[in-house]
């Protein structure tokens, strides 16, 4: 699948460390799903969708340079564009869904929230970040669910004081869902599929793999028996119960697996292998 080139239409700053880039392109793409991004001479990275419709948007956590590079780009720049690639959310129909996000992970919930609410679902959000300022999307998300988001920060600036995980647990005991889908962080992910393990709620994660080829040819993505970029990104909570990976390793540029470095940054589950990302 080649790479085909898009011109951007409008570049939004969201909060101080994520902006949104709006393309002039409508492609066919169920929420969950993604796009490698190219930036020539720079890299191709993938992408889920924040915006899906006649424009689609991605939108960015700048992290090293491509995500700089694709934040310094301005409406009439063009990128190259693979895809929609992968297996987004599975949608159901007059459910009561429960939404937990990370970060950046909040992203790709909104064209999900906009889609469930259009099966005739009511969406509740649990929407968390380090601190208020990088609070992503709440008011989209209240807008399309006519409910605000309950919000978490880890340093207290904003609603819940600490991981979004933690208030996670309490609202699905509150709100009683019928099914979680979540994305960001994946030790907040696989906390939330433990307690929805405990209470025998499906549950649906998208995750984040070291992806190149991004169509299931490379195996860099491999994530327990699963190429993230085609299975994934988004697994059931069935088939990642047995996957000992999830929350656990990731694989670095090289195939060699490194251990999710806990929250905050201080300790990781077990030791570091090799530093290389
Ligand atoms: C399915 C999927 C969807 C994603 N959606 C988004 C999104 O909507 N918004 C967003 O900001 N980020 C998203 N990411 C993560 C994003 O791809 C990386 O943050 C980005 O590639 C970092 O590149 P960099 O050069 O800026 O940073 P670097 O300094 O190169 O790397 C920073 C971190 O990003 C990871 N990374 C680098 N290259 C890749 C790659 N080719 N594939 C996966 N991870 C990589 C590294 O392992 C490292 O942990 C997604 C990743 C996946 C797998």
């Amino acid at each position: 699948m080649r790479s085909r080139p898009v011109s951007i239409t409008e570049m939004r700053s969201e909060t101080p460390t994520q902006c949104t880039i709006v393309l002039d392109w409508e492609p066919e793409a169920q929420p969950g799903q993604f796009v490698m991004v190219w930036l020539p001479g720079v890299d191709e990275v993938p992408m889920g969708f924040s915006s899906i419709g006649p424009s689609a948007a991605i939108t960015i956590q700048r992290m090293g340079d491509a995500t700089e590079a694709l934040c310094a780009l301005d409406p009439g720049d063009r990128v190259g564009v693979r895809g929609p690639l992968g297996k987004g959310f599975e949608l159901l129909e007059g459910k009561r869904c429960l939404l937990v996000g990370g970060g950046n992970g909040v992203a790709p919930l909104v064209p999900l929230a906009e889609a469930l609410v259009a099966k005739g679902c009511r969406v509740y959000s649990a929407v968390g970040a380090r601190t208020r300022e990088e609070l992503l999307f709440i008011d989209r998300l209240a807008g399309i669910a006519g409910l605000a988001p309950e919000v978490a920060t880890d340093d207290g600036s904003q609603g819940h004081h600490g991981f979004v995980s933690n208030l996670a647990l309490r609202l699905m005991d509150e709100f009683r869902p019928d099914v979680v889908y979540t994305c960001g962080p994946e030790l907040m992910m696989r906390k939330v599929a433990d307690a929805c393990w405990e209470r025998s709620i499906p549950c649906q994660a998208s995750l984040e793999r070291y992806m190149k080829c991004g169509i299931g040819l490379c195996d860099a993505c491999a994530c327990g028996r699963y190429l993230v970029c085609r299975d994934g990104p988004v697994l059931s909570g069935e088939h990642l119960r047995g996957v000992p990976d999830f929350g656990s390793f990731k694989r670095g540029p090289s195939g060699v697996k490194v251990p999710f470095a806990a929250p905050g940054g201080g300790g990781s589950i077990g030791i570091r292998l090799r530093s290389e990302d």
